[in-house]
């Protein structure tokens, strides 16, 4: 089966959008990009995610064309699309509905660096996508326009996406997203949050560089 680990991947991190309470229903969609044959695996239409198998993954090429898979593929193909095109090195991204991201996005208010955790999204503000259609190809352009050096936007009146250098990043992006976002919305409604400022988010990326076991020695 081509692409089958990321057909897997897909399913599971889809489901995984609505344990985590990421997403609404079939809001949100998950794809996983290999640069060397240029494919993409993104998770098919309007399914539920947890009837969602791997065979429903639909296989696709940069170009828009279905390689394989017989069901219609996300709306948001093109979003995934221009980003891979606009953000080389990157083979995941998550889309989706989650409260507090789109609630602040509904307000046309970005992400602000009211946690040193949004150095996550390799960025100190996760801009806002001004609204356009869902499931199209401006949605995507304006998307990868407005996303910038960082790794997520906001989507007017919609949602969020992220990207990243794999799934587990893309989706931990997403899920310390929408952390921050209820942050800063329940800062909000109680006062003014105090933002970090850009020197200091630059010198929590760098740490987080090596954060965890990743330089651990035995
Ligand atoms: P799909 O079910 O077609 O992926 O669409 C969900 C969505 O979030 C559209 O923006
Ligand atoms: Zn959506």
């Amino acid at each position: 089966m081509l692409m089958e680990k990321e057909r897997n991947l897909v399913v599971e991190y889809g489901k995984k959008l609505i344990t985590e309470n990421l997403t609404d229903g079939t809001g949100g969609n998950i794809s996983i990009y290999d640069p060397e044959t240029g494919l993409m695996a993104i998770s098919p239409s309007g399914m539920d995610y947890f009837k969602i198998q791997p065979e429903d993954i639909v296989i696709m090429n940069l170009d828009g064309e279905i390689v394989d898979g017989d069901r219609k593929p996300s709306s948001e193909k093109d979003l995934h699309i221009e980003m891979y095109k606009a953000k080389p090195g990157m083979t995941a991204a998550v889309h989706t509905h989650a409260m507090f991201c789109t609630t602040l996005a509904c307000m046309g208010t970005p992400i602000y660096s009211v946690h040193y955790v949004l150095a996550d999204a390799a960025t100190d503000v996760v801009p806002v996508t001004p609204y356009v259609t869902y499931g199209t190809k401006e949605l995507a352009l304006a998307a990868t326009e407005t996303i910038g050096e960082g790794k997520a936007t906001l989507l007017a009146n919609h949602g969020f996406i992220s990207i990243g250098k794999d799934i587990n990043d893309a989706f931990g992006i997403a899920r310390e997203c929408e952390w921050v976002a209820q942050i800063q919305w329940r800062t909000m409604c109680v006062g003014k949050p105090n933002i970090l400022d850009r020197e200091e988010m630059e010198r929590v990326m760098v740490k987080f560089q090596s954060y965890g076991q990743v330089k651990a020695k035995k």
